[in-house]
């Protein structure tokens, strides 16, 4: 036969991922640390990989680095798993706690992986639309959570396209009113400087998800974790794939861990740079800016689509988001080095001029 018959129909309303990665001089679009890991890192991490049997699985639960990312956050290995980036870890709640006959309580605009991990899962998605400024509606949230058909609830704290942190206040009222998983994600906690972390002896339903790839130069390998009860980590560990996170990223990660020290001067710059490049943006005319806890900032211009392509042709790639449901108008720009951030408020003043006829 030369045909083949049509794939699951949840696939059928689904739209593949895209980073919209293009070339450029200055990479604004990811969320990704400006600076590679440091040389000396690099150098320990080559010294290590030449000792790797490649030939062996790897450590299906990365004893080390979990062992090691427990210790550093006042917990046992068991409150602690890891994953292949962020990402994979999203995707494995959906699994453990979603599918056919469950719902996910959604809080868009927000990171679209979420959503999708949920219709690919047969997940019934709930949505509770944040308000104008992209503050959560909390009592709509805590309304809608009260008819206890919700299975799980991911909010991102900081919220990533739009910036800010959940309020704490909100999330406890949350976790004192549900028995649903709730889903912290702190991708930009080292941003933000704002953890959940206090309260996770207290709540048995609060998980924590993190990840190598912003603060810690890591996106290109691959690495997150989550922190939770030992009962909801084994859940999670049911439906991972075993050998997700191989060997080379788990001794990066390592490398990277151990010298996480190292990475905090260069956090700090991104902070002051937000605080820099905020002051520019909202003292620009034309330009409607969300204030940010995390490595980037939204924004709002007219014919946003077209700055952006003004700004992509002075060599600046930052995200557009003009075309996404309740982000009309939106382009969101991560903060990179203080040179790029200068190029790139260039590039946006040029790209806001009135066309000369
Ligand atoms: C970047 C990001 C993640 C995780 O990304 P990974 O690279 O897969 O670790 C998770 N949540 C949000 C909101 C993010 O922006």
């Amino acid at each position: 036969m030369n045909s083949v018959r049509a794939s699951a129909p949840l696939l059928e309303n689904l739209t593949v991922y895209d980073p919209k990665y293009l070339p450029a001089k200055a990479y604004l679009s990811a969320n990704e640390n400006p600076h590679n890991v440091s040389e000396e890192v690099r150098r320990e991490i080559v010294r290590r990989a030449k000792k790797l049997s490649l030939n062996r699985y790897p450590d299906p639960l990365a004893s080390d680095l979990r062992a090691m990312i427990a210790e550093a956050n006042g917990l046992e290995t068991e409150n602690v798993l890891i994953g292949n980036g962020g990402d994979e870890l999203l995707f494995n709640a959906a699994l453990a706690w979603g599918g056919p006959g469950r719902s996910f309580l959604n809080i868009p605009p927000t990171f679209s992986v979420y959503e999708n991990n949920a219709r690919l899962t047969g997940t019934a998605v709930v949505n509770i639309e944040r308000d104008a400024n992209y503050e959560i509606d909390e009592e709509a949230v805590l309304a809608r959570m009260a008819k206890g058909d919700i299975d799980y609830i991911i909010i991102a704290s900081p919220n990533n396209p739009t910036g800010k942190l959940a309020d704490e206040s909100f999330l406890l009222r949350l976790l004192e009113a549900t028995d649903a998983l709730v889903i912290v994600d702190e991708a930009y906690f080292e941003f933000s400087r704002t953890t959940m972390r206090p309260y996770l002896a207290q709540h048995k339903n609060l998980l924590l998800l993190r990840t190598f790839s912003k603060a810690f130069s890591m996106a290109g390998v691959r690495m997150g974790y989550i922190l939770g009860d030992s009962a909801v980590i084994t859940e999670f560990i049911k439906v991972r794939q075993p050998y997700s996170v191989d060997a080379l990223a788990q001794l990066v990660a390592c490398c990277v861990f151990e010298n996480r020290n190292s990475f905090e001067h260069g956090i700090l710059d991104i902070i002051e740079q937000r605080r820099v490049l905020f002051e520019a943006l909202r003292t620009t005319p034309g330009v409607k800016v969300y204030p940010s806890d995390a490595n980037y900032i939204l924004f709002k211009v007219k014919q946003a689509a077209a700055v952006w392509q003004k700004i992509y042709d002075q060599g600046v790639l930052v995200r557009d988001f003009s075309q996404a449901p309740g982000l009309e108008g939106c382009l969101r720009v991560t903060i990179g080095t203080a040179e790029e951030n200068q190029l790139f408020l260039r590039a946006l003043k040029q790209a806001l001029l009135p066309e000369r006829g």
